[in-house]
């Protein structure tokens, strides 16, 4: 029987395909004294043989799907597996304590894994603690007779179904196979939500419960344009669905004609549309969907898909490549946003109550000076390939910024006075996403060059409204008036200081917003590529003479997001006919 669930539409298009469950089994056993030792000795040798088989048949998946690099961490596993220190160890354990396999595996990878994350001063050996700790899991699943999710060696075409994901558990999925995804919880600016934008998948999150309703190898749709989930589709809703993914592609091929046509409105008033990328590797999508400059680089990307903090000249070479790939247009990069959702394997940091409101971002950052500094000499040096502009992110109080620019010009006198050229029209700027920010905008305005609203942020902040806990959803109003002050409230201050304001959260790319901003006099667009063109598209059939009011009407008269929304639809099926 087909079931629908409803979640929020994360990211455009619509997959048909079986769902591939990635949800870790439960691994828990009981510890038990062992009579047949050699019974039990052959039984974890078996799930040793069982686990080297399965490692090697991903590793050959991965290496042909994903590249010999993404391939590597199997070839660690393999070492693992192989080596007598570790299996041995296991083994004896066994023998001399007549424990049960899965007794002698939890208590030797616990010692090897302590041993290894100890070694504070050796990253690679840090680096093992990680790989030991999937091997064993590998055993134990074995030993269990459970089957652990291995998203690297999916080889058919799946939508993927999980709990969660996190950015790089979405890095890893094969676009060739992997149609779409599903998850439990999250919301639209979740960055799973997000990097499945910048993949170009069709994603629904937020359902609740679609790892508990469907069993893999279901089939299933994913309708990422309306935010439902169907499982065991009948042949009525797969054709139905396969008529809207048709309909879908044929809007976008329409689109797709603006591709180099610049961002116009119909009276003439032109503004920039920009694309918000986080690796050098969504620059293809940045040019392919027409993108004027690149709005927001999220670099802590660059840190999260690394094993250890990146170096400064593996930093410059990737700012460098973005900036080069633009050819002049401008570039606004912002330095490192950690914290939050966004974590490092190898930067031990303190667990907090609240990570959100916690140290993240410039806060991080200002905290780990020489981490910082690091990335700033990488953007400076970068700056002389084109025309860039440094952002700092979670900025609330001027004295952040007076710090965080203090140390900017440090590193610039330095880099000059060492003889290292650093770009003319080199741009500081900041985001606002803290409201305290967005209320001191014309003060701020004074000290940067511009601002980009970061909505995503700014809106869970003004409203006390998590972005990724899909049980305050409701209260995540991007047209609620107070938040929608508080962009005026930007854009004016910036106005009013001479300096550029754009926007960077995901409010730049919806429809119901965009009129809105365009009446605010917003002047930059910065949103997911595969937004543009529908941005451009609708620019195209409004002229700001007939949105003159808007701006106004829905920060001062109207009183819900509900009220605004329905405003700007009205407006929108008056005007385009
Ligand atoms: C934002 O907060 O709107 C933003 C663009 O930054 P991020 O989504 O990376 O927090
Ligand atoms: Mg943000």
């Amino acid at each position: 029987m087909s079931k629908t669930l409803n979640g929020i539409a994360a990211s455009d298009g619509i997959a048909i395909a079986p769902a591939y469950l990635l949800v870790e089994p439960d691994l828990s056993f009981s510890k038990s004294t062992i009579e047949d030792i050699d019974s039990e000795v052959a039984r974890y040798k078996k799930a040793v043989s069982d686990s080297t088989s399965e490692v090697e048949h991903i590793r050959d998946i991965a290496k042909t799907n994903l590249g010999e690099e993404e391939a590597q961490v199997f070839e660690a596993h393999l070492m693992i597996l192989n080596d007598p220190e570790f299996t041995g160890a296991i083994e004896e354990e066994i023998k001399n304590q007549s424990v049960n396999a899965e007794a002698a595996l939890d208590e030797t990878a616990q010692k090897f894994i302590t041993i290894f994350e100890s070694m504070v001063d050796n990253p690679y050996m840090q680096e093992r603690a990680a790989d030991v700790r999937d091997v064993s899991k590998r055993i134990m699943a074995h030993l269990l007779g459970k089957k652990l999710p291995d998203p690297a060696s999916i080889d058919h075409e799946v939508i993927v179904v999980a709990h969660d994901l996190t950015p790089s558990d979405t890095a890893q999925l094969n676009k060739n196979y992997v149609k779409g995804f599903v998850t439990d919880i999250g919301g639209r600016t979740a960055h799973s939500a997000i990097m499945a934008r910048s993949l170009e998948l069709p994603a629904v999150v937020g359902t609740d419960s679609i790892t508990k309703e469907i069993t893999d190898g279901q089939m299933m749709i994913a309708d990422g344009l309306d935010g439902a989930a169907i499982i065991l589709p009948t042949d009525d809703q797969v054709t139905e669905y396969k008529e809207k993914a048709e309909a879908f592609l044929k809007q976008k091929a329409e689109w797709q004609k603006l591709k180099d046509a610049p961002s116009v409105t119909a009276d003439g008033k032109q503004f920039i549309i920009a694309a918000n990328i986080g690796t050098p590797n969504d620059m293809p999508g940045v040019h392919e969907n027409g993108a004027e400059a690149i709005g927001l680089y999220r670099t802590e990307f660059l840190y999260m898909d690394s094993s250890t903090f990146p170096s400064e000249d593996d930093q410059f070479e990737a700012y460098k490549k973005v900036i080069e790939g633009m050819n002049g247009k401008q570039v606004v990069i912002r330095t490192m946003d950690i914290g939050g959702d966004k974590h490092l394997d190898y930067w031990d940091l303190p667990e907090e109550m609240n990570p959100f409101l916690g140290v993240r971002a410039v806060r991080l950052s200002l905290m780990n000076e020489e981490i910082f500094r690091t990335q700033l000499r990488a953007l400076l040096r970068a700056s002389a390939y084109g025309k860039l502009g440094i952002m700092f992110p979670m900025i609330g109080t001027l004295g952040e910024l007076r710090k965080a620019k203090a140390i900017l010009n440090d590193e610039k006198d330095k880099l000059i006075a060492s003889g290292i050229k650093v770009g003319d029209d080199l741009q500081v700027g900041m985001m606002i996403e803290v409201p305290a920010a967005a209320v001191l905008a014309d003060q701020f305005a004074k000290e940067v060059d511009f601002f980009s609203i970061g909505t995503n942020d700014l809106i869970q902040y003004t409203m006390a409204a998590d972005r990724g806990n899909e049980n305050v959803s409701y209260l995540y109003q991007p047209y609620n008036p107070s938040v929608l002050r508080l962009i005026k409230q930007t854009i004016d201050g910036a106005h009013k200081n001479g300096i550029w304001v754009g926007m960077c959260g995901e409010a730049a790319g919806d429809s119901v917003m965009f009129p809105i901003l365009l009446s605010m006099g917003l002047d930059e667009y910065s949103m997911s590529a595969t937004s543009i063109l529908r941005i451009r598209s609708l620019m195209s059939k409004l002229n700001t003479e007939d949105l003159k009011e808007l701006a106004n009407q829905a920060c001062f008269v109207s009183e819900t997001s509900e009220e605004n929304e329905k405003l700007v639809k009205d407006l929108m099926d008056k005007l385009i006919k």
